[in-house]
């Protein structure tokens, strides 16, 4: 058989192969100044990248370059990698992932709060298939390995059941998860005893993952959920992380200073705990999961209807619903919480309860609220957005050395609903307010956080630093100008001052446009074995 279209590829491979033999790099960054990602002052320097890898770091490379670019003395840093986002949808609908490019991210985790896709491997198939515009990683879920082996039944698991979730989170890791999330504050991780997560750890650590967890509770007991995220590290003998450190409720404003001992103590006694945070004074999840007891959530949706059908029992679902607006997430107020995302009716969202509450002609009282909270719940569901956090708590939890920078955020679609804004704005809100305004980091370290510190978390040794042998994820950014624009009212607007993003070499950003280039690629944990062809 002749294969004419044969010759064809190879002289034009050849003729591509000489074009680029002509030059002595793909892509040339010139005159930046450069943050490594190490923590190490900045320095001047040209960066010279080969395919996917950084091969040069040098006052001043000489050589021709297919692409070259002048920094002009902007700042030069790796792509700053988020160790946890919610981009299991938006990935494919805005693969590009716009948002969080325009930050100056280049990889995200996947997989948090005890809630990640299962099985992990057709997922992470599915979106390399897919071809993002940014690396993506994920987590496996403790969650929903126990609703995969135990539903939502809030009972312990038998030993044979203990047994096939860690034999699902066997199965995760080597189908390429980094590790073992966690989500005890929700439903169905919230049914877990502290053994039961400690003996899944354990197969995650052995086969070098970390654990990472949206503790049991951020208000009042949240000194004795770090205690136990700490006790999960340290008889898992794994690497263990308290996820989006906060101190919710106006009660627990000001422990942080304790959580943060905990962690130094922990840390002395050589438990590696550590923390990662995103720098806004309110959260965000659904109100159902926020407000509404654990006990009421057990089974699911059905049941959930049944109990507030029964006046008794919504009778004492009111009152915790009251007590969390009055003492927890609410703030204490009805304009605390806002409407993110609202299916059954649009027009909810961005509004308050207490704004809801005073178009319906009743006053914003706590009580009011409560009932309107059951109210949409039982029409199904909101995200909710609440203002409940201390600016003071914010700062301490971000000055420590073993906090790192993650947004909790997703890949909104642009214009849709009325998300928190740290989906836009985490990263560039950090150097904008907390390095350049407020200076409360060195940019220096600011960066840390965000690059070789979470990338040292995740165990990957080429990425997270600028330096030869590197992977070339690369952001350019004025520290001068850089900011978020994305506020609770009006979330949806990009970063600004990012404007080079490089993804494995290939270029997503540039001069602040989006190329359209989607170089990402999908990483694999330390345990990863790849399933051999069918
Ligand atoms: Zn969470």
């Amino acid at each position: 058989m002749t294969r004419p279209w044969l010759g064809v590829l190879v002289a034009t491979a050849l003729a591509f192969a000489v074009a680029a033999a002509a030059q002595d790099y793909d892509l040339l960054i010139r005159n930046g100044r450069v943050v490594d990602g190490t923590g190490a002052p900045w320095r001047r320097a040209d960066v010279a990248v080969r395919g996917d890898t950084i091969v040069a770091v040098a006052p001043r490379i000489p050589g021709s370059a297919r692409r070259a670019v002048d920094a002009g003395g902007r700042v030069v840093a790796p792509g700053f990698i988020d160790l946890h986002t919610h981009a299991r949808r938006g990935i494919f609908e805005v693969p590009s992932a716009e948002n969080y490019v325009r930050q100056g991210v280049t990889t995200l985790v996947e997989g948090p709060d005890g809630s990640s896709a299962l099985p992990l491997g057709p997922f992470l198939d599915k979106v390399e298939a897919l071809g993002p515009g940014v690396n993506f990683a994920s987590l496996v879920g403790h969650g929903s390995i126990r609703e995969a082996v135990l539903g939502r039944a809030n009972r312990a698991p038998a030993p044979a059941e203990l047994a096939r979730m860690q034999q699902l989170v066997r199965q995760a890791m080597r189908e390429g998860a980094f590790g073992l999330s966690t989500g005890l504050f929700y439903v169905p991780g919230s049914f877990a005893r502290t053994e039961e997560v400690i003996a899944l750890a354990r197969v995650a650590g052995e086969l070098g993952g970390i654990h990472a967890s949206h503790m049991r509770d951020e208000a009042a007991l949240v000194l004795e959920s770090v205690k136990e995220t700490i006790a999960i590290g340290e008889e898992g003998h794994l690497p263990t992380q308290i996820t989006h450190h906060k101190m919710i409720g106006r009660a627990t404003w000001g422990r942080s200073a304790e959580s943060l001992r905990l962690v130094q103590e922990a840390r002395e006694r050589g438990v590696d705990v550590t923390i990662d945070q995103y720098p806004y004074t309110a959260s965000s999840t659904a109100l159902a999961a926020a407000l509404l007891p654990a006990w009421a959530l057990e089974g699911g949706a059905e049941p959930l209807r049944l109990r507030l059908a029964d006046p008794a029992e919504r009778g004492r679902i009111l009152e915790v619903v009251e007590d969390k607006i009055r003492n927890e997430r609410g703030g204490g107020d009805p304009r605390n919480i806002a409407i993110a995302a609202c299916g059954f009716d649009r027009t909810l969202e961005g509004r308050t309860l207490a704004d809801i509450l005073q178009a319906r002609g009743l006053p914003p009282t706590v009580e009011n609220a409560a009932v309107l909270a059951l109210e949409v719940v039982e029409r199904g569901g909101v995200s909710a957005i609440f203002h409940a956090i201390s600016e003071e708590d914010v700062e301490r939890i971000l000055g420590s050395p073993y906090t790192m920078v993650a947004s909790d955020g997703e890949i909104p679609g642009f214009g849709q609903g009325a998300p928190h804004p740290r989906s836009y704005g985490t990263f560039a809100r950090v150097l904008a307010v907390y390095v350049r305004e407020k200076k409360l980091l060195t940019l220096e370290e600011a960066i840390r956080k965000m690059t070789s510190l979470p990338a040292a978390r995740l165990g990957l040794g080429d990425r997270g630093v600028v330096r030869p042998g590197a992977k070339a994820d690369l952001v350019v950014l004025d520290p001068g100008t850089i900011r978020d624009r994305a506020t609770f009212d009006k979330p949806h607007q990009y970063a600004e001052g990012v404007s080079l993003v490089v993804v494995n070499g290939e270029v997503v950003l540039d001069a602040e446009r989006m190329t359209g280039a989607r170089p990402g690629r999908v990483l694999r944990g330390p345990a990863f074995v790849r399933s051999k062809a069918p």
